[in-house]
């Protein structure tokens, strides 16, 4: 019997109907919407659909977005000149540093600049470190959607055996942290693990964040585990799809029309193997910035003191600072 099928898009649907509401009190409470600012350095097309998508949502739930699109000839100090003053603006909630950037800047200088108060990437060490030690913060997005996937299908995570493929420091290290701390037994595999298989084959859960297209073979899984495909790779090469695709001919035509698929870094076969499975695209895919809007709102609340978004309240109130000592929005495209 083929897997049950975890719909990302019917998640997001959830969380967003969830969301729309706290962005609505906050507003009509403090008289601001919760915003959300995003840095697009340079003319990446595949950036800016991404931010473009990221935009759409904060439109569609309410937010305030800004868009800063500085050139691609940027460097480090320019760019922590503006992080700097998205950190002062007290419009901004959330701060998104789209990755990656340019070569000439310092990537790891730039994230670690964002306030950790407006780091609704999850990606500053303070973040990081406070989901190690299991206190409340903003999470990558990625790993906490693909959590959202697991507990809102009630796939059961206590005791499981869950076997992370990746340890990037986005997606596979918080992701194997999400899950110990819903106290999975769980195991991290890397381009040097040897015998991958036999890691996947005893996993109840299988997470994957390889970027290595259909990678995972069908035979690796173990029958009614539940798979977490996070890959997300653009296949354009004919003999590749059609190896991948040979089951799905359908896909296989669109694939032919248009001359590129995406496919995740599971094969698509072993959906007649796993008890459930994220699909490529439309599991994973639609959750990371659906988190993002919720990183954003809460980053929102806990900076206005409202301790319900954080059970311990342990998070830092980020002090707004003056209206107009920032001019974070001078130089924004598409500010609302
Ligand atoms: P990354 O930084 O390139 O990390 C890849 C990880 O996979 C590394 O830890 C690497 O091991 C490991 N790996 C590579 N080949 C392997 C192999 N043959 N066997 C075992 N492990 C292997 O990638 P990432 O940023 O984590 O992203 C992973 C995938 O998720 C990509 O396809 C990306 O596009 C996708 N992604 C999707 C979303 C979404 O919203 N759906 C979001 C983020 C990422 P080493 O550490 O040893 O090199």
């Amino acid at each position: 019997m083929p897997a049950r099928i975890l719909d990302g898009c019917k998640i997001r649907d959830e969380i967003f109907a969830e969301i729309r509401p706290q962005a609505v009190e906050l507003h009509l409470r403090e008289h601001i919407r919760p915003g959300l600012a995003a840095v697009l350095v340079g003319d990446d097309p595949a950036s800016h659909l991404y931010v473009n998508s990221k935009i759409a949502a904060c439109h569609h739930l309410g937010l305030s977005s800004w868009l800063h699109t500085p050139p691609a000839t940027s460097t480090t100090d320019d760019l922590l000149k503006l992080v700097n003053e998205l950190n002062r603006d007290y419009r901004v909630d959330g701060i998104l540093i789209q990755l990656p950037l340019p070569k000439q800047i310092d990537t790891k200088r730039i994230l670690e600049a964002v306030d950790p108060a407006k780091d609704v990437d999850g990606f500053h060490p303070i973040n990081l470190g406070k989901l190690v030690s299991g206190r409340p913060g903003l999470v990558a997005c990625t790993p906490a959607g693909c959590m959202e996937i697991l507990q809102r299908y009630h796939i059961p995570i206590e005791g499981a055996n869950a076997v992370v493929l990746g340890r990037s420091d986005i997606v596979g290290k918080p992701m194997a942290l999400l899950l110990l701390h819903a106290n999975a037994t769980v195991t991290i595999c890397h381009s040097k693990t040897h015998d991958l298989p036999s890691f996947v084959k005893r996993a109840d859960i299988v997470v994957a964040a390889m970027g290595k297209a259909g990678h995972v073979a069908p035979d690796w899984i173990k029958p009614g585990a539940a798979v977490i495909d996070v890959g997300t790779n653009r296949v354009t090469d004919d003999a590749a799809a059609a190896r991948l695709l040979k089951n799905f001919p359908e896909r296989l035509e669109k694939f032919r029309a248009k001359g590129s698929v995406l496919i995740g870094d599971v094969h698509p076969d072993a959906v007649n193997v796993a008890g459930a499975i994220t699909p490529v695209p439309g599991g994973v895919g639609p959750m990371t910035i659906t988190m993002l809007m919720s990183n954003t709102i809460k980053a929102a609340k806990l900076r206005r003191g409202d301790s319900s978004a954080s059970p311990s309240g342990e998070h830092s109130a980020n002090q707004p600072s003056t209206p107009g000592a920032s001019s974070a929005t001078s130089s924004a495209s598409g500010a609302r």
